[in-house]
C-alpha cells in the first residue's frame, strides 16, 4: 500500500473547522449549571439542560467538536465496548443494563439526527464484530451468547451471511446502528447547541474548578464562572484539576487512516454487500469501515499512552500509519496498490473497567466521561442522562449502571506504555499464527 502521500492532520479527516468560532468569556458571570467541555457529551448536556429551562453555560477550550467527537470512525455501536468476556466474567451483573444503555445510545443518536436533520450521511447498517481466523470466530460465538443472554440483538453468521468482505471469517452483527460522517455530526450538533438558549464560550479553555461554599467557580483566561452545578466532560483531557476523581480514566491517542477514493467495481468485487463498519476480536482492535466517497477509513492497531497534561496536540506516527497499511493489504490483498490519502488522530478517556463511568464528587459536580472507543453512541446519551439527573435530583434507570457514588477508582493496568506494547505483541503473535494455518491450509 502506497503511503508516500499521506497528509497528516492535527484535526481530522472527516470536515473542516468551523469558520465562526463563538467569541471567548472576558467577563465574570452566573449560571445555574456550567458545562466543561463542547464534545457531544458536554453538548448533549447542555442541551438537554436548556430544554429542561435551565441557565445554562458552556466553556470549551477549542470550538465544540474540536476532540474525539469529530475524530472517531463514525461507527455508531449498539453493543458495549471493550472486551465483553471479561466485562462478563468482572461485572456479569451489569450486563443487561450496560447492553440496555448501548441500544438507547444508538437509537438516542439516531432519533436526535432525524430531530435536527443533521446531514450527516448516517446509514442504519448496523456494525459487526468481525473475525478475522477461526480463532476470533470463537470468540465472536461467545461473545454473541453473553449479548444474547443480556437481552442484546445479535445475528453470527458466515462473511457471506453478513455480507462482510470475503477476506473475512464472519462475525456478528450488532443489529442497532450504523455508520457516519462523526465530523458533520458534531459540527451539526454544534450548530444545534448554537441555536439554542446555551451561552457557549468557545476559545475558553477552563484553568480550574472550585468549589465555594455551596456554589462552584470555573476559572478561565479572561473571567470566571460561578455556578450551582458544574459538569465535567472533558473526555480524555479530564485530571488537570484537584476536583477531579484520582485514576477516573487514562489518556490514549488512537489513529484513523483514509485511502484515496477507490474505483466502485473494485468495492463491490469485495463482497461487503452490507456497508456495514468492521471491528475486529483482536485484543486492540482493527476497525474498517466504507464511506459515501468511495474511500475506506480504519484505524487502532496500537493505542499510545499520554503520560502528561496538557495533553498535546498530534499528528500520528507514521510508522504506525506504515503499519496500519500493512494490515489493511492483509485483509483486504484485492487492493494491496490502493495508495493512503490522510491520517489523523485523537485522544480517547479509557477507564479502568472499560465501562463508561458518570458519578458525582459532594452534591454539585458531576463527572460524564470515558465511553472508552464507543463513545459516539454513548457520550450523547450519557450527557443526556446527567443532565435529567441534575433536573430531578433522582437518576435515570439507564445511568444507574454507570453511577459512582463515591469516586473512587482502582488504578488501571496495562495500561502503562510497557503494558499496551505487551497488549500489541501478543495480538502480533497470534496474526502470526493464523497466517501460518491459513498458508498451511492452503497448501
Ligand atoms: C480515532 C478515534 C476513533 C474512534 N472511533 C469511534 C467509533 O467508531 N465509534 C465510537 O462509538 N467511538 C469512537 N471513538 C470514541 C469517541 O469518539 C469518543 O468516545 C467520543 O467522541 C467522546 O466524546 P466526548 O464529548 O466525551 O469527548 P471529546 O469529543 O474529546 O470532547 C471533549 C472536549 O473537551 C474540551 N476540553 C478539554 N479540556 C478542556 C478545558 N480545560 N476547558 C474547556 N474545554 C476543554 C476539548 O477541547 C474537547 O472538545 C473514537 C475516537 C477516536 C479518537
Amino acid at each position: 500500500m502506497n503511503t508516500d502521500h499521506v497528509e497528516y492532520t492535527s484535526f481530522t479527516g472527516w470536515v473542516d473547522p468551523p469558520t465562526d468560532p463563538r467569541p471567548a468569556l472576558d467577563e465574570d458571570i452566573d449560571c445555574r449549571v456550567a458545562v466543561i467541555g463542547g464534545g457531544i457529551n458536554g453538548m448533549s448536556t447542555a442541551l438537554r439542560l436548556t430544554e429542561r429551562g435551565q441557565d445554562v453555560v458552556l466553556l470549551e477550550a477549542e470550538f465544540c467538536g474540536h476532540g474525539s467527537s469529530s475524530r472517531n470512525a463514525g461507527q455508531l455501536a449498539g453493543a458495549p465496548g471493550g472486551d465483553l468476556q471479561l466485562l462478563n466474567l468482572l461485572s456479569r451483573k451489569k450486563m443487561p443494563g450496560m447492553m440496555r444503555l448501548a441500544e438507547h445510545a444508538a437509537h438516542h443518536v439516531e432519533d436526535f439526527i432525524a430531530k435536527h436533520d443533521i446531514d450527516c450521511e448516517y446509514e442504519p447498517t448496523g456494525n459487526a464484530f468481525a473475525a478475522v481466523s477461526r480463532g476470533q470466530m470463537g470468540r465472536v460465538r461467545r461473545v454473541a451468547r453473553i449479548v444474547t443472554r443480556a437481552g442484546g440483538h445479535v445475528e453470527v453468521g458466515t462473511a457471506a451471511e453478513l455480507g462482510i468482505p470475503r477476506g473475512f471469517v464472519g462475525g456478528m452483527r450488532e443489529v442497532i446502528g450504523g455508520r457516519m460522517n462523526p465530523g458533520r455530526f458534531s459540527l451539526g450538533m454544534r450548530r444545534v447547541l448554537l441555536d439554542s438558549a446555551a451561552r457557549v464560550f468557545e476559545q475558553t479553555k477552563v484553568t480550574d474548578v472550585v468549589r465555594d461554599g455551596e456554589q462552584v467557580v470555573v476559572t478561565t483566561p479572561h473571567g470566571r464562572v460561578r455556578a450551582d452545578h458544574v459538569v465535567l466532560a472533558t473526555n480524555a483531557f479530564a485530571g488537570e484539576w484537584d476536583i477531579t476523581p484520582r485514576n477516573l480514566s487514562v489518556p490514549i491517542y488512537v489513529v484513523e487512516v483514509e485511502t484515496e477514493p477507490i474505483d466502485p467495481v473494485r468495492i463491490a468485487a469485495l463482497g461487503w454487500t452490507s456497508g456495514m463498519g468492521l471491528v475486529t476480536q483482536h485484543a486492540i482492535m482493527e476497525n474498517y469501515r466504507l464511506t459515501p466517497r468511495n474511500t475506506i477509513v480504519f484505524g487502532v492497531r496500537r493505542l499510545e499512552r499520554g503520560t502528561s497534561y496538557p495533553l498535546p496536540e498530534k499528528v500520528p506516527d507514521r510508522a504506525l500509519v506504515e503499519e496500519l497499511a500493512g494490515a489493511f493489504a492483509l485483509r483486504f490483498p484485492s487492493l494491496a496498490d490502493v495508495a493512503l490519502d490522510r491520517a489523523w488522530g485523537g485522544w480517547i478517556a479509557i477507564t479502568s473497567s472499560w465501562l463508561p463511568v458518570a458519578g458525582r464528587v459532594g452534591d454539585n459536580v458531576h463527572y460524564s466521561i470515558a465511553c472508552n472507543g464507543h463513545g459516539l453512541a454513548q457520550a450523547p446519551y450519557v450527557g443526556t442522562l446527567v443532565a435529567d439527573a441534575i433536573v430531578d435530583d433522582e437518576l435515570p434507570e439507564d445511568l444507574r449502571t454507570l453511577w459512582h457514588d463515591e469516586p473512587r477508582f482502582p488504578r488501571p493496568i496495562m495500561m502503562g506504555r510497557a503494558g499496551l506494547r505487551t497488549i500489541w505483541a501478543v495480538d502480533r503473535f497470534n496474526d502470526r499464527v493464523n497466517g501460518s494455518r491459513r498458508r498451511a491450509r492452503r497448501g
